[in-house]
C-alpha cells in the first residue's frame, strides 16, 4: 500500500490526472494538458516521458496556433472499446481504441418486438463479427458501452418502462450483455449516450458543460456538467419533456397535463398533419417536406421549435451550460427548427443565462448513440489496467 501523501502516491495521482484527461479528449498538446490538469509544463513534460516510455500513451508532432508541438494520446493498441446501441429500429455496433479512432462500424435492423434474448444474441453475433474482421485479440477489450432506448433504474440496473422495446422492461441489460460477452458492460440511456457522443467526437467538443436534446417518441435530454454525465440519484435527470408549458393542455402519458413532450414529441405532432399528408406520414417525412417548402409542415417543425426552446430557456437558466445541442431527426430541420429554438431562448431565459450559449444541431446524426457507448467506456474504465505498463507493481509496505 502507498501512503497517503507520500511522494509516490502523489505522482501517481499526476499521472492518473494526466491520463484521464488524453482520455476523455483523444488527444491533447502538452499545453492543453497543463492547462486542464493544472499540472506545470515541466511535471506534465516528464509525466508525458513516463508514460511514453512505459507504452501508456503516443506522441506525435504537431502544430498549435503556427508553433510547433507535440500531441498526446493514448496509445492505440493500449485497449479496444466496443459500443453497443439498441435504437427504435436498429442495433448498431462500433468498435474503437483508445486514442479514440473508430476502427468498424455496422448497423441491422431490429424489430421493436424482438425479445430480449433475440436482441442480445443478435448483439453477441455482431461484435464477435466485428472483433473478428479486425484481427483484434478479443483479449484486449476493455469493456463494452451499451445503450438502451429507456430509463436504467440507478440501484437494481433494471430498464423500467419504455414504449420502444415493450418485451424488455425489468431486464438488467448489462448483466444480460456482460453474461454473453465475458467484459464489463456499463449502460446508459440513448439521451445520456448522444449527449456523451457529442461531447467526444461531435458539436460538444471543447466545451464542458452540454445539454443534448433528443426528440423522438419523446423527449429527452443527456446533462453533461463539468464534463460528466449528470444522472440523478434516481437516473430521472433530464426529462425535459416533463416541463409544464399549458395547465390545461392535453393529457400526456406521464398523466401529468400540457408537458412540454405533448407539443412536441412525433405521437402528438403527427395527427396535426395526417388530414392533409396520410395515416403513413413520418417525423422524418416532415421535416423532409418542410425542407422541400411545405406550409404545414414548416409551420410544425416552427412550433415543435418554439415549444423546445421553452424548455431550453428553463433548462439555461437552472443548468446554464455553453452549449446546447439537438440530436434525432428533427435536427435535420436544420434552421427550420434551431431558429425557433433560439428565438424562445432569448424570449424566455435570462440573458445572463444565454448570453454564452450556442444552440446547434447534432454532428453525429444516428450514430450520437453508439459513439456515446464507446465513450461511457473511455469515462467509467479506470486508469490503473492502463498505468499497470507505466508503473512497476505496487510493493507490499508491511512485509
Ligand atoms: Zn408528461
Amino acid at each position: 500500500m502507498e501512503t497517503p501523501g507520500s511522494q509516490t502516491s502523489l505522482h501517481r495521482a499526476n499521472l492518473e490526472r494526466v491520463v484521464r484527461a488524453v482520455r476523455m479528449a483523444g488527444s491533447l498538446t502538452q499545453a492543453e494538458i497543463a492547462r486542464s490538469t493544472g499540472l506545470s509544463a515541466a511535471t506534465v513534460s516528464n509525466i508525458v516521458r513516463e508514460l511514453k516510455e512505459g507504452g501508456t500513451v503516443e506522441v506525435t508532432p504537431t502544430s498549435a496556433g503556427g508553433r510547433r508541438a507535440r500531441s498526446v494520446s493514448l496509445s492505440g493498441d493500449a485497449g479496444i472499446v466496443i459500443g453497443v446501441d439498441f435504437g427504435h429500429t436498429h442495433l448498431r455496433v462500433a468498435v474503437g481504441n483508445l486514442a479514440h479512432q473508430v476502427l468498424a462500424e455496422e448497423s441491422e435492423p431490429l424489430d421493436v418486438d424482438a425479445s430480449s434474448a433475440e436482441g442480445f444474441g443478435r448483439a453477441e453475433q455482431l461484435v464477435n463479427r466485428l472483433i473478428e474482421t479486425t484481427g483484434i485479440s478479443p483479449g484486449k477489450v476493455i469493456g463494452v458501452g451499451l445503450g438502451v432506448p429507456g430509463p436504467i433504474d440507478v440501484e437494481s440496473g433494471t430498464l423500467g418502462s419504455t414504449s420502444i422495446l415493450p418485451g424488455w422492461t425489468g431486464i438488467n441489460p448489462s448483466e444480460e450483455l456482460a453474461g454473453r460477452l465475458g467484459v464489463p458492460v456499463y449502460v446508459d440511456n440513448d439521451a445520456n449516450l448522444g449527449a456523451l457522443g457529442e461531447l467526444v467526437w461531435g458539436s460538444g467538443r471543447g466545451v464542458r458543460d452540454l445539454a443534448y436534446i433528443k426528440v423522438a417518441s419523446g423527449v429527452g435530454a443527456g446533462l453533461v456538467i463539468d464534463g460528466h454525465i449528470y444522472r440523478g440519484p434516481g437516473g430521472t435527470a433530464g426529462e425535459i419533456g416533463h416541463i409544464t408549458l399549458d395547465e390545461s393542455g392535453p393529457v400526456c402519458r406521464c398523466g401529468n397535463r400540457g408537458c412540454l413532450e405533448t407539443f412536441a414529441a412525433a405521437r402528438y405532432v403527427l395527427p396535426l398533419l395526417q388530414p392533409g399528408h396520410g395515416p403513413d406520414l413520418t417525423m422524418e417525412r416532415v421535416v423532409q417536406l418542410a425542407r422541400e417548402g411545405d406550409p404545414g409542415c414548416r409551420r410544425v417543425i416552427g412550433d415543435v421549435g418554439r415549444h423546445i426552446g421553452s424548455g431550453v430557456a428553463n433548462l439555461c437558466n437552472l443548468l446554464n451550460p455553453s452549449r446546447v445541442v439537438l440530436g434525432g431527426s428533427l435536427a435535420e430541420a436544420g434552421e427550420l427548427v434551431l431558429g425557433p429554438i433560439r428565438d424562445s431562448v432569448s424570449r424566455y431565459a435570462i440573458p445572463s443565462a444565454a448570453r454564452q450559449l450556442s444552440v446547434l444541431p447534432g454532428a453525429l446524426g444516428g450514430r450520437a448513440e453508439v459513439l456515446g457507448a464507446l465513450a461511457l467506456v473511455l469515462n467509467e474504465m479506470g486508469d490503473s489496467t492502463l498505468l499497470e505498463s507505466t508503473l512497476p507493481a505496487a510493493t507490499p509496505a508491511f512485509t
